[in-house]
């Protein structure tokens, strides 16, 4: 038998990426290829490594969706190839995710696998909603049930009209498109008309909708609302309870497009999240390392010559540490430098390699930086400034004017890619902020965004870091943008917590 890989079919949870299990993002974190649906939150695909293959097998080409079959000869062409294959799964992967027969088509192939339970949406999305799906008193049982099938005739299940006795919770998947001839099977069934039912589309995530009546209105209401699928029915008398938070959070409510590198993304989600926003990812950056040129190796090797060692971003500073490590150099090499950086989160990452840093300007930017460093850099003193091939001209402007000696190397590279959906897949419908953490960021979101975009921003505020940000943005026609007081995730996260405090006020 061939050697093979093993498959992890891991629940990704019903849409809240925070809804995912640590042992999901372990292996997340750990996998070679990652294969995954339409239901999937894209940002659980930044815990996976760089390299790690990502397939996405939920498209639909016209109107055919991947078939089952071919899904499944997908997962086992990877587990031959890759070591650790991770099959991400909307909520949980046995609940109406055909999880049962990607496991029985390994089994087949002698694959080893493993089966990570989820957060199905058949419970969360009701919870989400303030719909507790057993209550004291009121409900001691759910059934869960799909409310379309491939087996039945008219693709309602048969069943219905008998669940229709149940005193229970009855939670219906999949069954949105047939919710006039389901509701019709459960008053034909017994059920009352004053039956309540909630109906909850897209839960946990930044587009949930939520619908509530009885049996008798429901079908109208789901219409009116524009209700569409992915859809969870709750039918029963917790359709009628609310037990959504009283406290709110300062963010709750507000959708936040994030753009930036994988590592701004992960903060500004991590702290957003706290505060009750939703967050989407509108756009990515990768580094692009090319700390390895033979130029950069000969100023690491010769670090006596430099006096001043200036950081203009964290990626800097990163490649700049493993650079050395991989090539085995002291740090004791760099007892006699001194560091300059560009803002307290330069300064923060400088310190985990044990390192003050000697500068920061009072105003975090390139340009106060330079102007900052010209006072105090003497004659005989000489900069590195190892740094990303679009860093800001006005450093470098700055120091040319006042003669000081420098050399600057370009140790990395910013490709900018915009999140486009696939078809039919959910789209962006509100904003209420979108972020930009740097120029890079700007230029790569502009530059591959279509008109749909633009009209999406009308009613969008744009927050930026700072002022350099600010004026890529203004180049695009959006001079009125919200500016962060400090230049970090921090400063963004304040700022739109402030904007949206005043706003409440208005
Ligand atoms: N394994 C998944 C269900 C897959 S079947 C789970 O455990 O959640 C797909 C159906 O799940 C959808 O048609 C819809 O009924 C439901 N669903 C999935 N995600 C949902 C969400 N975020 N909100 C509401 N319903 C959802």
């Amino acid at each position: 038998m061939e050697k093979s890989g093993k498959v992890y079919l891991v629940g990704a949870g019903p849409g809240d990426p925070a809804l995912l299990t640590l042992k999901g993002r372990r292996l997340l974190q750990a996998c070679d290829a990652v294969i995954y649906d339409r239901l999937v939150s894209e940002e659980l695909l930044d815990y996976a490594k760089e390299d790690c293959e990502r397939i996405f097998v939920g498209k639909t080409v016209g109107n055919h969706a991947l078939k089952q079959e071919e899904i499944n000869q997908i997962i086992i062409e990877k587990a031959l190839t890759h070591p650790v294959v991770v099959r991400l799964k909307g909520g949980d992967p046995f609940v109406f995710g055909r999880g049962g027969e990607e496991v029985l088509a390994l089994k087949e192939q002698g694959i080893s696998y493993e089966v990570v339970p989820g957060v199905t949406s058949a419970i969360a999305a009701a919870a989400y909603a303030g719909i507790p799906v057993t209550h004291r008193g009121s409900s001691q049982s759910f059934t869960v049930i799909t409310g379309h099938t491939a087996e039945e005739e008219g693709n309602i299940p048969d069943s219905l009209t008998s669940l229709a006795q149940t005193s229970g919770t009855l939670i219906i998947l999949m069954g949105i498109s047939n919710l006039d001839r389901i509701a019709e099977k459960l008053l034909e069934g017994g059920k009352h008309p004053d039956t309540p039912v909630a109906v909850v589309s897209n839960g946990t995530t930044p587009w949930q909708k939520e619908v509530r009546g009885s049996l008798a209105d429901i079908c109208q209401k789901v219409k009116e609302a524009g209700i569409k699928a992915p859809a969870v029915i709750i039918v029963g008398s917790v359709a009628g309870l609310d037990m959504k938070a009283t406290i709110r959070c300062p963010l709750s409510g507000v959708n936040i497009g994030i753009t930036g590198t994988r590592e701004i993304r992960e903060k500004l989600i991590q702290q957003l999240h706290e505060l009750g926003a939703n967050t989407v990812t509108a756009g990515s950056l990768e580094i692009i390392d090319y700390s390895g040129k033979p130029e950069f190796d000969r100023a690491l090797m010769s670090l006596e010559q430099y006096h001043w060692i200036v950081f203009t971003s964290s990626n800097a500073v990163n490649l700049f540490f493993q650079r050395l490590a991989k090539l085995g150099i002291d740090h004791r090499k760099l007892s006699h430098i001194r560091f300059a950086v560009v803002g307290s989160g330069t300064s923060k990452i400088l310190m985990q390699y044990g390192y003050h840093a000697d500068l920061v300007p009072q105003q975090y930017s390139a340009f106060h930086l330079a102007q900052e460093l010209c006072n105090i850099v003497t004659a005989e003193e000489k900069l590195l400034i190892p740094r990303a091939m679009q860093g800001s001209e006005e450093l470098i402007t700055v120091l040319d004017d006042n003669n000081i000696s420098y050399e600057e190397i370009k140790i990395y590279d910013v490709v900018s890619s915009y999140y486009t959906p696939e078809p039919g897949e959910k789209q962006i419908e509100r904003l209420d902020y979108l972020v930009f953490a740097s120029s890079s960021g700007v230029h790569g979101f502009f530059q591959d965004s279509d008109s749909s975009t633009r009209e999406l921003l009308e009613c969008t505020k744009i927050v930026c870091i700072g002022e350099a940000t600010q004026r890529t943005l203004s180049e695009y026609g959006y001079a009125n943008t919200l500016t962060a007081k400090e230049a970090s995730v921090k400063g963004i996260v304040e700022c739109i917590v402030e904007n949206n405090r005043n706003d409440g006020i208005e």
